[in-house]
């Protein structure tokens, strides 16, 4: 085993086999595998059986498992039950591609220079390939690991049946680490890695004060305006200017971000001015830097995302509606109970306005990974010899449900090694990746496992 790669020879390893890469991630890239779209379930399938036969041709054991929806993929390398097994996680759905914005056809895989588009090429399976690749090398170097891989098509959904077919393998899934490649760095210039996703509890708040819409000449004045009502109820809530939630108890489990969070929170090339341009936005709420990532990746959330009720349409109609309909969600970070934040709101919702339903929607637990211990450490050594950048530790704002599933049923600590730049328009059109992202990746995950196989199971 060797105490350390070469990243000269790694490198030059990863050129050599380009054009078998490039041919992998074609075959892969043109079929699509649109996994909210119905008429593509065979797409989808296709995908995995293809996935199965490429994991084959590498070496290693395959299966394909059936869920209720689309199926999961299950590949392994096994050298040594001695010997660490590391499980790395992608997923080969991808999200729907349409639309006059796309200069070529999503689903052909066009090569111009070093960039690769097509739909999936980013998100997420050029990094799948490109750890595949690594693996491969580290492999052949006889590292001391077991490499699995578990390929998700329902990610783009939410993973609605992914924890319920982890489970059900749980034993020939079992596995000591977890990496995960599907995130973007902040730029280019420096590699990130998020160690916290935010959690999601969704509600619903209904209030009916009538049976059908009045008048407001004739009731006005007297009839109670659910519409009015609903909006009071959420301005009691939140803050609307500042987005302070007011609910007692809302902030009470969040743990602010540490020293050497921040520190690396500060380093890791996130500009106000991109924010605004790629989200289009006119203005924000804050505009410092260090203060809007606070709030997009450490700090919680109380969001209205549509009020519904009453008259919309042209002119104005002088109606009283007899009820009205609030969507609301909470971002929550880590140690954050979806649990608990039902239970407050519930309870505040019925003191303020005792007529308004609340009802809990679906529900995702905020997730912290660690960014100190042996795990991040290799994470941190590995993206340094293949990119010549320590990653800095971000945070994500939304959710991904399957990190949250994997930690909780395979029981086993998960790290993150993306490989996107922002500029490869995830969920965009003209999604692209690029060879340097490749090249470097495939190194970086050779050398993960490579510093893996050195810790003692
Ligand atoms: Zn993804």
């Amino acid at each position: 085993m060797p105490s350390a790669f070469d990243r000269k020879e790694l490198r030059s390893y990863a050129r050599s086999k380009r054009s078998e890469y490039e041919a992998v991630l074609k075959k892969i890239v043109e079929i699509p595998s649109v996994s909210v779209e119905p008429e593509r379930k065979a797409d989808v399938r296709r995908a995995a059986e293809y996935a199965v036969s490429l994991l084959k041709s590498f070496g290693g054991k395959a299966k394909l498992y059936e869920t209720k929806g689309h199926p999961i993929v299950h590949g392994r390398f096994d050298r040594d039950p001695k010997y660490p097994t590391v499980t790395v996680y992608n997923h080969l759905d991808v999200q729907p591609a349409e639309g006059p914005d796309w200069k070529t056809a999503p689903f052909d895989f066009i090569r111009k220079g070093d960039r690769y588009l097509g739909r999936g090429t980013t998100d997420d399976k050029g990094p799948a390939i490109t750890a595949l690749f690594g693996a491969r090398y580290a492999l052949e170097k006889k590292v001391p690991v077991n490499v699995h891989f578990l390929w998700e098509l329902e990610e783009e959904i939410g993973s609605p049946h992914f924890e319920t077919a982890i489970r059900a393998q749980a034993r020939a899934f079992a596995t000591d680490s977890v990496v995960v490649s599907d995130t973007v760095w902040v730029s280019r210039s420096r590699p990130a890695c998020p160690a916290g996703l935010r959690g999601l509890q969704g509600f619903r708040f209904e209030l009916q004060t009538g049976e059908t819409d009045q008048h407001s000449g004739t009731a006005g004045g007297a009839a109670r305006n659910p519409v009015t009502e609903l909006c009071a109820l959420i301005a009691e809530c939140v803050d609307g200017k500042t987005g302070r939630v007011k609910i007692p108890g809302f902030y009470s489990e969040v743990v602010p971000p540490t020293k050497k969070e921040l520190a690396d929170l500060k380093k890791c090339g996130f500009t106000v001015k991109d924010f605004k341009r790629d989200h289009l936005f006119r203005s924000l709420r804050v505009n410092d830097a260090l203060e809007v990532m606070k709030r997009i990746w450490t700090m919680p959330t109380f969001e209205v995302h549509g009020i519904a009720g009453g008259y919309q349409g042209p002119g104005v109609k002088t109606v009283i509606p007899p009820k009205a309909t609030a969507i609301v969600s909470c971002r929550l970070v880590p140690e954050m109970d979806p649990k608990r934040i039902v239970r407050i709101v519930r309870a505040f919702v019925k003191k303020r306005n005792p007529d308004v339903k609340v009802s809990a929607e679906h529900a995702l637990a905020p997730y912290k990974g660690k960014t100190t211990g042996p795990y991040a450490d290799a994470i941190r050594g590995a993206m340094k010899f293949a990119f010549g950048k320590e990653p800095v530790f971000v945070r994500e704002g939304g959710s991904i449900g399957a990190i949250v599933s994997m930690e909780r049923v395979l029981k086993s600590p998960v790290f993150f090694l993306g490989l996107s730049l922002p500029e490869h328009g995830y969920h965009a059109p003209n999604e692209n990746f690029d060879w340097p992202q490749a090249e470097g990746g495939i190194a970086a995950f050779a050398d993960y496992l490579r510093r893996v196989g050195e810790m003692k199971k």
